[in-house]
């Protein structure tokens, strides 16, 4: 473990604030990460504070005057050998990824993974920042719109994809002309420092450091501040809806713009025709993969009355044999929880589940080892129970019985979020009409593929209070710019548009 440290450059106590070189401080309080598989504690961390804070917009918005103008191709060949130093160090990267939030290794290495293809997938936009030309009504005028940078950008990360969140947002903001100054997880702080030091070595190379900012700080000080920044014109923000909220009034109350990525509350229906090896599959890498700590991870099963025993048998019985244990082991599918705090979500939740007449399969215990371990559960329950409206952030999966998919549609969709869904089944007639405008309300839906697993060349993101926000693949680099309409008059006339006349 030390020695993965060290490799990344992290020390006993690191800096909390960083503008390409670390902002001294030392007034912060220090935090120390643990690793979630065994206890024990990897590296500290001296908070920044609003101090830092100020010096790191400073760094990105003077870096950000000269980075703007660098035509976008060139911004990309940089993002590219960002790529570059993370596929060099994806396998300490992966590994710590693991060792932090406790995600199977495989995990940590493809979340790394998909920070390199967001770096691909960037470069590739940065000679793509297309705006459409229009017929002007005027004659001797033409019309176009272009798309220019925003500014620095505010990216506030959930502890569950230490990595591959920033990436997301950062390698697009890049090639989009933007600063970007990052806010992780006080959950997941050591990532975020390897990820930045690897990220701004590349950028210094070519003038450019202090770009990307980094402030590892407390949500009252440091995060309010920043909410509330004007000099920031967007914050992107991931998490839990209930921080969501509080982001987005903040940043309303100053006309700013939100890009939200909050909670989700993903269901899979299995149709009686579906092929049941593949469902149970991808129930089980939904609702099991990452100990269900993903955003995406499937919470809700709806599964038709005839297949509903046997499913649920298969299932129950798949569950017993997940391997739980030490995430950097190669034959662990089910790493711990990230903390206490989780484990108490776990509990608590089953207990609520039952005092409602929620019935446990299977699961439904903590495990008495170093860490955060429990073990996955599935539970009979009923759609209208008050606990299925939220999101546990746990590996706890209800399972529901229908007989018309019309109720399955009805209620797969009645809660408040709106992330990942999917459909199971080889009916075509089915699959249209769960993708159908009247079907799956959420912005990701899936047929004979899990909720979760989501590949980065689409727009990710959700509806409802899952936020709005979309991320990564598609048109998704718009949020990160400023539309500007452009009318050229190279007639001799100023005619008005509407007709309208105003000769002087
Ligand atoms: P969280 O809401 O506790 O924290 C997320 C981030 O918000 C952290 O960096 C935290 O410090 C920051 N934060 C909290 N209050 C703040 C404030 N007032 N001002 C500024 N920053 C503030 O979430 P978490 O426990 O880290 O992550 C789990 C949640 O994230 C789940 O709900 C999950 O569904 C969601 N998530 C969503 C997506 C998505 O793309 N939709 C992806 C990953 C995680």
């Amino acid at each position: 473990m030390k020695d993965i440290l060290q490799r990344l450059g992290i020390e006993d106590i690191n800096p909390g604030a960083w503008a390409g070189a670390a902002i001294a401080g030392d007034t912060g309080e220090v935090v120390t990460s643990y690793s979630p598989g065994n206890g024990e504690a990897l590296a500290s961390v001296r908070l920044a504070g609003v101090g830092e804070y100020e010096q790191v917009v400073a760094a990105a918005q003077s870096a950000f005057e000269r980075w703007r103008v660098l035509p976008a191709p060139q911004r990309g060949e940089i993002v590219r050998q960002m790529g570059e130093a993370m596929r060099t160090h994806k396998d300490d990267l992966g590994a710590l990824v693991t060792l932090e939030v406790g995600k199977i290794l495989s995990e940590g290495l493809g979340e790394v993974q998909e920070s390199i293809d967001m770096a691909d997938l960037a470069v590739g936009m940065s000679r793509q920042l297309f705006g459409l030309s229009m017929h002007s009504e005027r004659p001797g005028h033409r019309m176009y719109e272009q798309w220019h940078p925003l500014g620095v950008v505010g990216c506030i990360t959930a502890f569950n994809f230490p990595n591959a969140v920033w990436a997301w947002n950062a390698l697009v903001a890049l090639v989009a002309g933007d600063a970007v100054i990052w806010k992780p997880s006080l959950k997941a702080p050591l990532t975020a420092i390897a990820t930045h030091r690897m990220c701004d070595a590349v950028l210094a190379k070519h003038g450019f450091s202090g770009l990307l900012g980094l402030i590892i700080g407390g949500d009252a000080d440091v995060g309010e501040t920043m909410i509330a920044d004007k000099r920031l014109p967007l914050i992107s923000a991931t998490g839990s809806t209930r921080m969501g909220k509080r982001v987005n009034q903040v940043v309303a109350g100053r006309l700013g713009r939100c890009l939200l990525e909050l909670g989700g509350n993903n269901a899979i229906i299995v149709e009686p025709d579906a092929d049941m090896d593949l469902a149970i599959r991808g129930v089980a890498f939904g609702a099991v993969g990452t100990a269900g700590q993903r955003c995406t991870s499937t919470r809700r099963l709806f599964l038709h009355k005839s297949i509903a025993g046997e499913f649920t048998d298969r299932l129950v019985a798949a569950y017993k044999k997940v391997p739980i244990g030490d995430p950097m082991h190669a034959d662990t599918l089910m790493g711990p929880l990230i903390d206490a705090d989780a484990v108490s979500m776990y509990t608590q939740g089953l207990k609520d589940i039952q005092a409602e007449g929620g019935e446990i399969l299977c699961g439904g215990t903590v495990l008495d080892r170093p860490g955060h371990y429990v073990t996955p559960t599935v539970v009979r329950g009923r759609p209208d129970m008050a606990i299925v409206q939220h999101e546990l952030f746990v590996p706890i999966l209800y399972v529901f019985e229908y007989e018309d998919i019309e109720d399955a549609i009805k209620w797969h969709n009645d809660v408040p979020q709106g992330l990942s869904s999917a459909i199971f089944t080889d009916s075509f007639r089915r699959a249209e009409r769960f993708l159908a405008a009247h079907g799956s309300d959420c912005g990701i839906a899936n047929v004979n593929i899990g909720t979760s697993g989501a590949e980065i060349g689409g727009a990710f993101g959700g509806e409802k209070e899952t936020g709005g926000g979309r991320e990564a693949g598609s048109d998704s680099w718009k949020a990160y710019m400023r539309r500007q309409t452009c009318t050229l008059n190279w007639s001799t006339d100023l005619p008005l548009a509407q007709g309208v006349k105003f000769d002087i």
